[in-house]
């Protein structure tokens, strides 16, 4: 029997023992082509040396000093560039490094809420977030979540959030309305929840400017985000931008908000930051944030013992100049297009394939009963979890996920390919989830 708690219950659970490339390689021998990189982590496939040499360099040198009393070469370089590549706006900002994406959306959270005490604006408490939405498992980060599954259970240990509609344009968006205007009716919701909270009374606006798993790799409409901008410099409201999936290069850009022509105040990254050689997340504060901070207490009301960890942010580094150095953000979209050209010749039409849509290598198909209804599958019958069995048996590995867990969405499959995927592999992962669609619809 496992002692491990978090292990699938399944008996035949693979036990993994070695990666090569895009391949994760199991004790039994077996070569599984990771085509989502877990959930947009493995950006640099599995065995890339730089980034190993980088964390084996700093562990023999020094594994631990408390970031308390003392800063440490890999973090200064790793802010410097993360500030430097940021979206413009963002000005001097500022990183802060953590071990997860929660911990980075609760610390996202608290900085917000510092913002407003610093500037003497106590009375704005409300967080506005979207739904469906998923950016956590710990109780803050879940409280902001749109999630009814995740946080059924929990719901009496949650603060208080509000939520408006996230940018759902397969089944929200109406018959003839275009995308911007689109774009427009769902931020006004924004404007709207903030007047129907009072104007003075809210703290912060948080959104994935790319969603991932809880809407499956959905960019927002043209236009969206400018309007939430404006919005929420009218009304005093920061925005957090969750770019824990969709960060550091999965879109094509390495903050997929610059895509949308504007900045965030606060933004949020992890999963490709550290490409899953190292367990790192970070909150970037812009320039506007750290000057009220500056100008009051001069103090960040936030702190955990492995803030800075000189291996976690040596690793990161090493992934960022990996991104850098060989174009990676080129790659990232030349195979993108190669992805969607082939989800979209292999899949656009079939029966169970409602919508197909993405950035960059971030691609998702969602799977519907009724083609002409979007009718969903019944939940009960778990199509995503389905075709990743199908997949997985016949040797590639890709992410499931049932949007709203209510039934009032389709099933997922989400595809993130690492950045240095050939394009051979990117044709084989078409084949495999097409192949794996049929079996687990028919
Ligand atoms: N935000 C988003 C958008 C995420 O996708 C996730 C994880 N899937 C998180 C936050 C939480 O990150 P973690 O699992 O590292 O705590």
């Amino acid at each position: 029997m496992s002692h491990v708690l978090h292990r699938n219950l399944m008996a035949s659970q693979p036990s993994i023992v070695g990666g090569e490339g895009a391949y994760l390689i199991d004790d039994a021998g077996n070569r599984y082509l990771d085509a989502c990189g877990g959930a947009a982590v493995s950006s640099l496939g599995h065995d890339n040396p730089a980034v190993r040499k980088a964390i084996c360099d700093q562990v023999n040198t020094l594994a631990f000093a408390h970031t308390g009393l003392f800063t440490n070469q890999w973090a200064e370089e790793l802010s410097d560039f993360l500030v430097a590549h940021a979206p413009k706006g963002t000005g001097e900002g500022r990183v802060m490094y953590l071990g997860s994406g929660s911990e980075a959306m609760e610390a996202a959270l608290k900085l917000a809420r510092q913002y407003h005490v610093e500037r003497g604006e106590p009375q704005r408490a409300h967080i506005i977030a979207r739904a469906p939405s998923y950016h956590g498992n710990t109780l803050g980060a879940l409280a902001v979540s749109g999630h009814a599954g995740r946080r059924a259970p929990f719901d009496p240990l949650l603060i208080q959030t509000h939520h408006i509609d996230a940018t759902y344009g397969y089944r929200l968006r109406e018959d003839g309305e275009t995308e911007e205007a689109f774009g427009l009716r769902m931020a006004n919701q924004l404007e709207q929840k903030i007047l129907d909270l009072g104007k003075d009374s809210v703290c912060a606006f948080v959104a994935e400017p790319v969603v991932g798993a809880s809407l499956g790799t959905q960019p927002a409409p043209k236009g969206y985000f400018t309007r939430i901008r404006e919005i929420c410099d009218s009304y005093g409201v920061l925005y957090i931008a969750d770019e824990v999936m969709c960060g550091m290069g999965r879109t094509g850009s390495l903050f997929a908000l610059e895509q949308e022509g504007i900045c965030a105040d606060i933004t949020t990254m992890a999963k490709g930051l550290g490409a899953g050689y190292q367990p790192i997340a970070a909150v970037m504060a812009s320039q506007k944030v750290c000057d009220a901070i500056t100008a009051g207490s001069g103090k960040l009301w936030n702190g955990h013992t492995y803030m800075s960890h000189a291996v976690a942010t040596a690793g990161a580094l090493a992934v960022m100049k990996e991104i850098q150095s060989n174009d990676l953000l080129s790659a990232v979209k030349t195979l993108g297009t190669q992805l969607e050209e082939g989800l979209r010749a292999r899949l656009g039409q079939h029966a169970h394939v409602g919508d197909i849509r993405g950035r960059g290598l971030f691609w998702t198909a969602e799977i519907v009963a009724d083609r002409a209804t979007k009718e969903p599958f019944d939940v009960s019958r778990n199509i995503a979890g389905k075709v990743q069995q199908a997949a997985l048996s016949a040797g590639m590995i890709c992410y499931p996920a049932q949007g709203c867990a209510d039934g009032t969405a389709g099933d997922h499959i989400l595809l993130a390919p690492c950045f240095t995927s050939s394009p051979e592999e990117i044709d084989i992962i078409v084949d495999a989830l097409a192949n794996a669609i049929d079996q687990a619809t028919t």
